[in-house]
């Protein structure tokens, strides 16, 4: 059953290269509520634990040492449809493929470092969220 939550990261490029403000309000214009948010970084550990199943690709490590280069802003998002209408709104993982009026497209600079993430199931979304945040930071 869809949740209608997804889960997000302003990466450490996006981050770093002061789009956060940005980010947000294509976020709200999009239309989802926040329902947790943290500012926080990543330890390699940590980075590698989240993008595990990623761990036989060939981008592996210099992923986990990207998402932990920096900090991070991690949300829980809510909307109907969250996980495919955020897809959507962040665009392909490749900014050169990203759609005009996406995310990617507007602050991505290349397929390792493009500005956020976005959960690509409901599953996904649940296991996303629960590795951020505690019952008591949502709302
Ligand atoms: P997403 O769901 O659009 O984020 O894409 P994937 O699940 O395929 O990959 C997860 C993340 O790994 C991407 O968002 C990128 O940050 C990174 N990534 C994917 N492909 C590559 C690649 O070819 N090279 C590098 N350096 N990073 C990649």
């Amino acid at each position: 059953m869809a949740t209608n939550r997804t889960f997000t990261m302003i990466k450490p490029d996006a981050v770093r290269n002061g789009h956060i403000g940005a980010i947000l309000k294509m976020i709200n214009d999009g239309g989802f509520r926040i329902v947790a948010m943290k500012y926080t970084q990543l330890s390699i550990a940590q980075a590698g634990q989240f993008y595990a199943v990623h761990s036989a690709r060939p981008f592996y490590g210099e992923l986990t040492s990207f998402m932990s280069s920096g900090p991070i802003v991690a949300a829980i998002l809510e909307k109907d449809n969250a996980v495919a209408d955020f897809r959507t709104l962040i665009g392909a993982t490749n900014p050169v493929e990203a759609a005009e009026g996406t995310i990617r497209k507007a602050y991505a600079t290349s397929i390792g470092e493009n500005a956020v993430h976005g959960s690509d199931s409901d599953e996904n979304a649940e296991i996303e969220g629960n590795f951020f945040f505690s019952g008591l930071e949502r709302f």
